[in-house]
Order: structure tokens, then sequence, then C-alpha cells
């Protein structure tokens, strides 16, 4: 395959694993904030809310510059047509390409 292609899913895969770990730390960050709250008699909104907003940021970050490295379109969205987003694909919206590399069928492999 080629090492442009291989470059551009590896971005891909660190931008979602990125966000993955932004939303489980969502989840610490709530329970954390409880816990200051109370200890400091503020809301847990002003804390937990900042970062739910660095979150969404981030989030939309990651999704327009996660471009597919063969048809240079974005990976996760589909903007003909309805146009619709999947954060979970597992193929590019819009050529189709495999983001995981055991997917993609080897041309040069010698069969037995
Ligand atoms: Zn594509």
């Amino acid at each position: 395959m080629d090492d442009q292609i291989q470059k551009g899913l590896r971005k891909i895969r660190r931008a979602k694993l990125t966000e993955i770990l932004l939303f489980i730390a969502f989840i610490l960050v709530g329970f954390l904030s409880i816990l200051v709250s109370e200890r400091y008699h503020i809301n847990f909104l002003f804390i937990i809310g900042p970062y739910g907003l660095f979150v969404l940021a981030c989030d939309a970050y990651l999704g327009l510059t996660a471009t597919c490295p063969k048809c240079k379109e974005l990976y996760y969205w589909r903007m003909s047509g309805i146009g619709y987003r999947n954060f979970f694909t597992k193929k590019c919206l819009n050529c189709g390409l495999e983001l995981n590399e055991m997917a993609v069928p080897v041309k040069e492999k010698e069969v037995c």
C-alpha cells in the first residue's frame, strides 16, 4: 500500500483514539468536579462545563482535520446528498477506504 495512505490512516487512527480518551476522561472529570464542588462550595457545572466545551472543540477540530488520504475528503463526514457524520465508521464515507490495515487485501502476497 502507498506510504502516503498508510501515514494518513495512522493520523486518522490517532485522532479516533484521542477522541475516545477525551470522552473517557469526561467521566473522570465529572467525578472530580463533584468532589471539588463539595469541598469548595462551587457549582460543579463551572468545572465540567469548560471541559465539555474543550471536548467539543477537540471533536470538531479532529473531525474536520481527519481527511482521507485517498480521496482527500473528510473521513467521518459525507457532505453529498443529505450529508451525515459517523464517528464509528471503519471505512471512508466517501470512497470506502478501510481504516484497518488487516482488512485491505495484499496484492503482492504469494499464494502457495
Ligand atoms: Zn476516502
